[in-house]
């Protein structure tokens, strides 16, 4: 499998997946003409992507998803909780994406094994991913209030890893957000901070994992640097230093990545 991180950030969340012969876009939450352009720019023409899944109602992840399945002739899966809303009802096909499930999309030897976990966020529900093609993971865990040990054991085995790491709790509580708001990322309905990523990575950290993607920086309260620093060492400490940490950025793509 290929994986491009298209953007992430609180202005939108997507990224590609080229798994054999299919593409999957994993979150729609950019405006409608960013998306355009940056599938554009991956070379992603009309009537390429075959599957969109969305992890949760939040409009940064899912505000054109029904626009591109539309264009796109994709099957739209997302949990049946949002599937009525009106911009998802555009989607040719919707599908339910329930929780704690195994899915498979395709069959034989290329199918690609969806498994979903429950994650804590003041969105109900909001889905950690684990993808399997080939003997290949990718886990994406995003929009996550707190780490949670049963989420470690749902997505292990990652050989890529997209983790949220939001903000740096001290520049957050020093920041100009209002009290209620940074009340809300701190809270278990919230966004991991660097060091709960930190805790979460530890217990995804897999003989087979390679690279780690930090996704959904906040640029308020969050520098890449500290949250990449966070990351590297919690994977020394762990005798990993060979593990790649890239970040997301919200305003251009990460290069492709093989998984
Ligand atoms: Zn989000
Ligand atoms: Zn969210």
């Amino acid at each position: 499998m290929r994986l491009r991180v298209l953007a992430s950030g609180s202005g939108g969340n997507a990224s590609l997946l080229w798994a054999g012969d299919r593409l999957v876009l994993l979150d729609a939450g950019l405006p409608v003409t960013a998306m355009t352009e940056r599938l554009l720019e991956s070379r992603v023409g009309m009537k390429a992507i075959d599957h969109v899944i969305v992890t949760h109602g939040h409009l940064d992840h899912s505000r054109t998803a029904g626009v591109i399945a539309k264009r796109q002739g994709a099957t739209l899966h997302a949990p049946a909780e949002i599937l009525e809303h009106r911009s998802l009802k555009r989607a040719p096909e919707r599908r339910p994406l329930g929780v704690g499930v195994d899915e498979v999309i395709g069959e034989g030897a290329d199918a690609l094994a969806i498994k979903t976990a429950l994650v804590p966020h003041d969105c109900f529900p909001t889905l950690a991913l684990r993808l399997e093609q080939h003997g290949r993971v990718l886990s994406l865990l995003t929009d996550c209030g707190e780490p949670r040990e049963d989420l470690g054991k749902a997505l292990g085995g990652a050989h890529v890893l997209l983790i949220e790491a939001n903000h740096d709790v001290q520049l957050l509580r020093e920041g100009p957000y209002p009290q209620s708001l940074k009340d809300r990322v701190l809270g278990a309905g919230g966004h991991l901070s660097n060091d709960q990523m930190a805790i979460m990575l530890r217990r995804l950290l897999n003989p087979h994992l390679h690279t780690v993607v930090l996704l959904h920086l906040s640029a308020k309260n969050n520098r890449p640097e500290i949250a990449r620093r966070v990351a590297m060492e919690a994977l020394e400490q762990a005798g990993r230093s060979d593990v790649r940490v890239l970040c997301a950025e919200q305003d251009r793509p990460l290069e492709p990545l093989d998984i």
